[in-house]
């Protein structure tokens, strides 16, 4: 039999549709399910036998999205499609068969008569368990493989990285400097041996989400090591460096911890510098911590900044 007059049979349509692996499902204007494949059985648990001339309104699937909201009574994007004619495409969970929750991909399109009037819609759904749970555990991953784990600011690898791109996008886009700060606790090790290094990890604990407080969604604060940390403001100045340093170096000076009825006061020494077009990061890194070095000679507790006398 020749391709075309299988392409004109709606018995094969059908037939196609009813073996589809996605499941697929029709509807009528008052959301009636008129069609339910295999596909949609397997997915789902119900036989097409339990839902064909029942409405999806009845809430038999009982759609809800990712905070539990339930969509069969307020906000059904079947409902939606059928009144507005537009394609959605939702990632949703819905009620299987033995009582559990199914995250799904839906896509919904109007189906329209031939003066284009909508007289019904269809939804075809596929399984998003494996996706949904790889995605999740990929973001995780990504998360942990770049935070530090004590202070979860952002890990030197990160910054390093963050700080190479940002400058290639000054080079490149010729924006404002990038602006970079290097931050050293001082006398951290007397610290650390005057009150233990569980207090030392709490005070660091302290500093990193001082930092995260003052800077701006754009910027970055990243653990460079032991005490140290690294802050890179795209798109700054000298002013506005030297601005937020004195703040960080103000806010921690005046932060006071309690430890068994002890009080305990940091200081850190910060060193800062603009980036160059003929920068690389770690040109632009050691720079700043040279600059720090020079507030730990001055006394400490200090900023110092490149080309700010
Ligand atoms: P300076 O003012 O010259 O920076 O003196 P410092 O004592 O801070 O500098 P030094 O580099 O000699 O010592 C850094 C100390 O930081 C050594 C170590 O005990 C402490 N340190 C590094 N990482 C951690 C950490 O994760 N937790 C704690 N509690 N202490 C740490
Ligand atoms: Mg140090
Ligand atoms: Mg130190």
């Amino acid at each position: 039999m020749p391709v075309d007059s299988i392409l004109a049979n709606p018995v094969f349509f059908r037939h196609v549709l009813e073996e589809l692996y996605d499941g697929v499902y029709i509807v009528d204007t008052s959301r009636k399910i008129l069609f339910w494949n295999k596909g949609a059985e397997r997915i789902t648990g119900y036989t097409s036998e339990k839902v064909l001339g029942k409405c999806c309104a009845d809430n038999i699937l009982m759609h809800v999205d990712n905070r539990g909201k339930k969509l069969c009574l307020e906000g059904c994007p079947l409902h939606e499609t059928l009144k507005d004619g537009l394609d959605r495409e939702v990632s949703v969970f819905l009620h299987h068969s033995d009582g559990y929750r199914v995250p799904v991909l839906v896509r919904i399109s109007p189906l329209r008569d031939s003066e284009g009037r909508i007289i019904g819609a269809v939804e075809v759904f596929s399984d998003n368990t494996k996706l949904d749970r790889s995605m999740r555990t990929i973001r995780k991953l990504e998360k942990e493989a770049f935070r530090d784990p004590l202070t979860s600011v952002m890990n030197r690898r990160y910054g390093h990285t963050f700080i190479s791109l940002k400058l290639h996008e000054m080079k490149s886009l010729e924006l404002s400097p990038l602006g970079l700060l290097f931050l050293d606790i001082d006398h951290f090790k007397k610290f650390n041996d005057l009150y233990g290094h569980q207090v030392g990890d709490n005070v660091l604990v302290m500093v990193a989400a001082t930092l995260k407080n003052i800077l701006r969604s754009e910027d970055l604060v990243c653990r460079w090591g032991g005490e140290e940390f690294v802050i890179a403001l795209p798109e700054s100045s000298l002013s506005m460096l030297e601005n937020v340093a004195e703040r960080i170096r103000i806010l921690v000076e005046s932060s006071i911890f309690t430890e068994n009825m002890d009080s305990m006061r940091v200081t850190v020494s910060i060193g800062g510098s603009l980036g160059r077009v003929d920068d690389s990061a770690d040109t632009l890194i050691n720079r700043s911590d040279q600059m720090m070095y020079r507030s730990k000679q001055a006394g400490r507790n200090m900023v110092t900044i490149e080309g700010v006398s």
